[in-house]
């Protein structure tokens, strides 16, 4: 069987345009694709990869886990999901826990709960959902609608209702829309996709204030900033913050698909046998992998790390950019930094991604005008180092290319 990138164009709803390349195998921050050639890898499939691939405590998770039970349902329950349900009340905020299978799920039913515990508390008025512009919340048609990026959302007909849109970081935006007849305000408190630009604090906590004063439930979207990613286990804990709800997904499974909404149980208490669902939710292998992840990253040492490796991406960055200027701005938290052009090249992030490939390089971009970079959490100094000369002769490549 020989299967290559054409086949995509063959069989698959064109969705998505994947490289050129096809990758086949990884290991830690190494990346092969069927030529052969090896890849650093910055892009973390998508802040997903936290312990990189094939990480040997996931590795191991997966098999044993693999060799027991699969699947059952949630008709029974059992032993991983009860062990990562426990891990995570333990390690933050929440008193309950739902699974689920992806951020975009998690953000489903953190909005149908909020709506739900609002309506029932205190009647049908009370279902206003409130999400900045340029957020993003995952694909499902609700969570498109909250996320606020027409391109996103429109086209598919008439959207959901009760939702309205606030500017991020604007606190008086928020303030102008926000009443008693509002259910929820979600926010992400790193904004991923749309260029990876941090919630400042002043904004967190006067939202959380806002929403007190209204009775709305506050959401934190933590898909992408989440499971160490910021250097803390959530980005909440950075910023001192504690929302009503929080999503988690991405880095929770370390690459294995799995999704959870963390919450009180005085709210949770609003989602009887029967109001939500999902057949896959809690499915003992993505627990089992996603328990060996948390255990793995919710340490000293590794968050410790993710901080010092920051400092070595920021240092780096910057230092291509003195000797290529291309970057108007390095910003983010821990590994998850963005790279934003200058004006003189604006909308080119997806020609810098191609030179990348070239040299060998796996990095994302956050929107047109934005490199972003969400590496393993344990990438080794030397990987970084090799990265970013990789990623120094992409732009060079990218700049020569300009003429
Ligand atoms: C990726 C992402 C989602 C959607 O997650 P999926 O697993 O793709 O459904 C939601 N919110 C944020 C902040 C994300 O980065």
């Amino acid at each position: 069987m020989s299967l290559s990138r054409s086949d995509f164009d063959q069989y698959m709803v064109p969705n998505y345009a994947p490289a050129a390349f096809v990758p086949v195998r990884g290991l830690g921050s190494r990346v092969w694709d069927q030529e052969g050639r090896e890849y650093v890898d910055l892009a973390g499939g998508i802040a997903v990869n936290a312990l990189g691939h094939c990480h040997p405590e996931l590795v191991r998770a997966l098999v044993e886990q693999g060799g027991k039970l699969w699947h059952v349902s949630n008709v029974f329950t059992n032993e991983p999901a009860l062990a990562l349900a426990e891990q995570l009340v333990a390690a933050t905020f929440a008193e309950r826990v739902f699974f689920c299978n992806s951020g975009a799920e998690a953000n489903e039913a953190a909005l149908k709960l909020a709506r739900r515990a609002a309506i029932e508390l205190h009647g049908e008025r009370k279902h206003k959902v409130l999400s900045a512009y340029n957020s993003f919340h995952g694909r499902t048609f609700f969570t498109v609608s909250v996320g606020g990026q027409a391109k996103y959302s429109d086209g598919f007909g008439p959207r959901p209702a009760g939702i309205a849109h606030f500017d991020f970081n604007d606190l008086d935006s928020l303030a102008a829309l926000i009443d008693d007849d509002t259910a929820a305000v979600i926010i992400e408190p790193i904004l991923g996709e749309s260029g990876v630009v941090p919630a400042t604090r002043e904004f967190l906590q006067g939202a959380r204030h806002l929403c007190d004063k209204h009775g709305a439930y506050l959401i934190f979207d933590e898909v992408q900033s989440g499971m160490g990613r910021t250097g803390s286990l959530y980005a909440y804990m950075d910023y001192g913050v504690v929302p009503d709800i929080l999503t988690s997904a991405k880095s929770l499974g370390g690459g294995f698909p799995i999704g959870a909404m963390l919450t009180s149980s005085a709210l949770a208490k609003h989602l009887v046998v029967g109001t939500h669902g999902t057949t896959y939710g809690g499915n003992p292998l993505a627990c089992a992998v996603a328990g060996a992840a948390l255990v793995t990253i919710n340490t000293p040492e590794v968050l410790e790390g993710v901080r010092q490796k920051h400092q070595r991406f920021v240092a780096g960055l910057a230092a291509i950019n003195a000797r290529h200027p291309v970057f108007a701005q390095l910003r983010g938290r821990g590994l998850l930094i963005g790279a934003e052009l200058t004006p003189a090249y604006a909308g080119q992030a997806r020609e810098i991604l191609a030179q990348a490939a070239q040299q060998g390089l796996m990095v994302l971009m956050a929107g047109p005008n934005v490199i972003r970079l969400a590496p393993s959490l344990v990438i080794p100094d030397a990987d970084i180092d090799e990265g970013l000369a990789r990623l120094e002769r992409a732009v060079a490549a990218f700049v020569a290319a300009q003429g």
